[in-house]
């Protein structure tokens, strides 16, 4: 397919990653309206892409050299010890291949590789986005005004305007539980004295009777830190309602929400772990509701979805950033072998729908298994850990998405 006018609403990593696929494929214009004023880096929290995709992205372009990534190799179960160990007692480890990365530097190194000819535009909110009459789709901006396009990609994250004007049945769904999330300077580890053996290249999940929380270290742009999320259910008789996306504000950590996790961590965790996270400054703690969502469709009319706003997978598969990444390969591949549109739509959903529908079902599971309905975890010995596991994969090769057919 050759030339065309493309508009990429939300600039994040799915968004970038579009605008750059497009670009290299030969789109006469792209242009990407992102409604953030200040830096993007400042949400800086860390995330994980498996090695495998890493290889697979890097070589597709979708994942620039460079940026910054911290190695993971194995990953510890570890539960609170009655015996009173302050690091905690080790249940299972399975090997993690996976590189962790810092949010910020991601989306750094993803913006700087967008080419020059793309128009990033910032401060620009996408109110609405609907067909035009001329065959190409119209996006509504806040000030009023309209701009025509021949595609609009929604890459606008789980809230998505664009999926509302694809799927307006489909809407997020809250998983009955939230997490909290934080991460500070790895050097303030030392101030915890021994008392639990940090190795750098593991990650630890926390095990506690409804809930999970997964450790492990990030790069930073001053230096390491320790990066944190914890999943439970938010307080049983408290005022916070979570079951509608609009009804929570991103990253809200309330005095409740605060005060339940300080409560959780002296009760459920190892001492050394609940002292290491209580190390996190309150201003780089964050709150989040836990929503899972599947779209029917991917791609149609002249609207298309990437990233976040095509599925919401819940975060315990450690795969919305590398799917993100391999929706923009998928757009550069069907937009190289497509002579319209149409085509490069129907070639997209093809390859990208049945993939999020699959990642978000497993997802779930694993959801269920480490927070909904946690075994009793004490108990578990190493064997049945791993039939534990195998069974929330059912069939799955592993986490951290799967590859994409050749
Ligand atoms: C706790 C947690 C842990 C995670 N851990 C991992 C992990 O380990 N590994 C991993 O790969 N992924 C992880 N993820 C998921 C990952 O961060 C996302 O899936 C990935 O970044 C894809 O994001 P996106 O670009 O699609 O959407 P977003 O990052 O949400 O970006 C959407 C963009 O669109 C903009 N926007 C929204 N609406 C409009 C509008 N109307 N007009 C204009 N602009 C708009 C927003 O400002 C934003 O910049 C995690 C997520 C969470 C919450």
């Amino acid at each position: 397919m050759r030339g065309g006018t493309v508009a990429v609403v939300g600039g994040s990593i799915a968004g970038c990653a579009i605008a750059t696929a497009a670009a290299r494929a030969g789109a006469d214009e792209v242009v990407v309206l992102e409604r953030t004023q200040g830096r993007l880096q400042d949400r800086g929290v860390g995330l994980c892409v498996h090695d495998e995709r890493a290889v697979e992205l890097g070589a597709s372009g979708a994942l620039p050299e460079g940026i910054a990534a911290h190695r993971l190799e194995r990953r510890r179960w570890i539960v609170r010890d009655g015996a009173g160990e302050p690091g905690g007692r080790v249940i299972w480890e399975q090997p993690f291949p996976f590189h962790s990365y810092h949010w910020g530097l991601l989306w750094r190194g993803l913006r700087e590789s967008v080419p020059d000819s793309v128009v990033y535009r910032q401060g620009e909110t996408v109110t609405g986005v609907e067909a035009a009459g001329t065959g190409g789709a119209e996006v509504r901006l806040a000030d009023g005004s309209a701009e025509r396009y021949d595609l609009v990609v929604g890459a606008d994250g789980y809230r998505s305007v664009v999926r509302a004007a694809l799927c307006p049945e489909s809407r997020p769904h809250y998983a009955g539980y939230v997490c909290w999330r934080g991460n500070f300077d790895a050097a303030r580890l030392a101030e915890l004295g021994s008392g639990a053996d940090s190795v750098p290249e593991a990650v630890t999940t926390v095990c506690f009777p409804g809930g999970t929380c997964v450790v492990y270290r990030i790069p930073g742009p001053d230096g390491p830190r320790v990066n944190w999320v914890l999943y439970a259910p938010p307080p049983r008789d408290g005022q916070l309602r979570f079951d509608d996306p609009t009804s929570f504000p991103p990253g809200g950590l309330t005095a409740e929400l605060a005060r339940h996790l300080a409560a959780l961590l002296d009760r459920e965790f190892p001492p050394y772990w609940g002292r290491a996270l209580a190390l996190t400054d309150p201003a780089d703690v964050f709150v989040q509701p836990i929503y899972d969502l599947e779209t029917p469709r991917t791609a149609a009319g002249r609207l298309l979805l990437a990233g976040d706003a095509a599925s919401v997978v819940r975060p315990h598969n450690t795969s919305g950033a590398a799917k993100a990444l391999q929706d923009a390969t998928a757009f550069a591949e069907g937009w190289r072998g497509a002579d319209s549109v149409e085509e490069l739509l129907l070639a997209y959903d093809t390859a990208r729908g049945p993939a999020g529908r699959e990642l978000v079902a497993l997802a779930r599971r694993l959801g269920r298994a480490q927070v909904e309905q946690t075994p009793a975890w004490s108990a578990m010995s190493g064997p049945e850990m791993t039939a534990w596991w195998q069974s929330q994969l059912a069939g799955a090769a592993s986490i951290g998405g799967q590859a994409m057919p050749r």
